[in-house]
């Protein structure tokens, strides 16, 4: 039996149609099904449904065989996971966005860079935003949401945010600008390195077949 795990939302939808010019269906649609594991057309391969950010930890540590997870998570969870166990054979290509800071349609954001001001940073991301200003050299106190971050800025919790944005309408709502962009994100197979050795027979037709489909996006 081989496990494959994603997230609800974006990530599930995105890989629904990879999954099926790879020849497989997912029974049950996550939206009106309360269960976590759904069976496919194939006996052999089930999907369990995890929190986003849970993804890299159910298959580095074999709970899953393989999943989809976006390279922000993926990235983030290298801080704590360490990139150890799994392989990340295939950009999918989905799920499209960056990681951007922003900040209230008013601030100076360059303006505070020249000056050497210490900013208060609102994200999720904060290991990525630690790196990325620290490249930058500019000093920063990071608070740590788990959502919302366009809040933050908006009630004086913080002078920027770093966030996902793909049309910016989020932001815009919300009177927030993009002032920089840190790097692209889109959504990566991840395959945990053990059952990719034991059950290589298995799982290699699968990783191949949605490495296919993804090069074959319309
Ligand atoms: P959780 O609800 O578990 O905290 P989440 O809210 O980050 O997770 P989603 O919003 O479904 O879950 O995002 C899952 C992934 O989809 C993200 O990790 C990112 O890679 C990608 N993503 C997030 N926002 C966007 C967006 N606006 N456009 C495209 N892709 C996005
Ligand atoms: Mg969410």
């Amino acid at each position: 039996m081989l496990t494959l795990a994603l997230s609800k939302g974006r990530i599930f939808d995105d890989t629904l149609p990879l999954l099926a010019r790879a020849g497989i269906t997912v029974a049950e649609d996550p939206e009106s099904t309360r269960k976590l594991i759904l069976p496919t057309n194939r006996a052999d391969l089930r999907v369990v449904l995890v929190r986003a950010s849970d993804v890299p930890t159910y298959v580095r540590y074999g709970g899953a065989d393989f999943g989809v997870a976006g390279l922000d998570v993926l990235l983030e969870a290298d801080a704590t996971l360490g990139g150890d166990g799994m392989y990340r054979p295939v950009d999918l290509g989905i799920a499209r966005c960056r990681l951007s800071v922003a900040t209230p349609q008013g601030f100076d954001y360059a303006h505070a860079v020249r000056q050497g001001s210490r900013l208060r940073v609102a994200t999720k991301y904060v290991h990525l935003a630690r790196e990325h200003f620290a490249a930058k050299g500019v000093h920063v106190d990071l608070v740590k949401l788990y959502g919302s971050m366009e809040l933050a800025p908006l009630i004086g919790l913080a002078d920027a945010i770093v966030d996902l944005v793909s049309s910016g309408g989020t932001l815009r709502a919300n009177g927030l600008v993009e002032v920089e962009p840190i790097m692209d994100i889109s959504a990566r197979l991840i395959v945990n390195q053990a059952a990719f050795k034991t059950k290589t027979a298995a799982l290699k037709p699968l990783v191949d077949g949605l490495r296919e489909a993804s090069n074959n996006i319309p």
